[in-house]
């Protein structure tokens, strides 16, 4: 026990080798990285192109119902789904996705 005491000492006066993510020390996001995905409602022709595509189910569409539902947590941000959409109704941040307590799911109502 007497062999850890110098990793303690040095360890209780050295900063923490982790960022404290998302109070401080925010990153730039690498050049080319894909984050969270948007709908134009005004675009979208409800052609349920992206949720066919999507390879995790994140996108549901409802063309009775008129509405886009996304799943941030289901979603891998691979943009397969921005590419497909013949309308370009969808597009792609370059933003790191916050901690979250809650699965939100965002549901939009598509006007005709
Ligand atoms: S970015 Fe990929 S995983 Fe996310 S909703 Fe689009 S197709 Fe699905």
């Amino acid at each position: 026990m007497a062999w850890m005491l110098p990793t303690i000492i040095k360890n209780l006066f050295s900063r923490p080798a982790t960022r404290r993510y998302p109070y401080k020390d925010i990153r730039e996001p690498f050049l080319g990285y894909r984050g969270r995905i948007h709908l134009d409602p005004q675009k979208c022709d409800l052609s349920r192109d992206c949720a066919r595509v999507c390879p995790s189910g994140a996108i549901e569409v409802s063309p009775e119902d008129r509405q886009w539902t996304y799943h941030p947590f289901r979603c891998v941000y691979c943009g397969a789904c921005m590419q497909i959409c013949p309308q370009r109704a969808i597009t792609q941040d370059k933003f790191y996705a916050k901690p979250a307590t809650t699965k939100e799911i965002e549901t939009i109502n598509v006007p005709l």
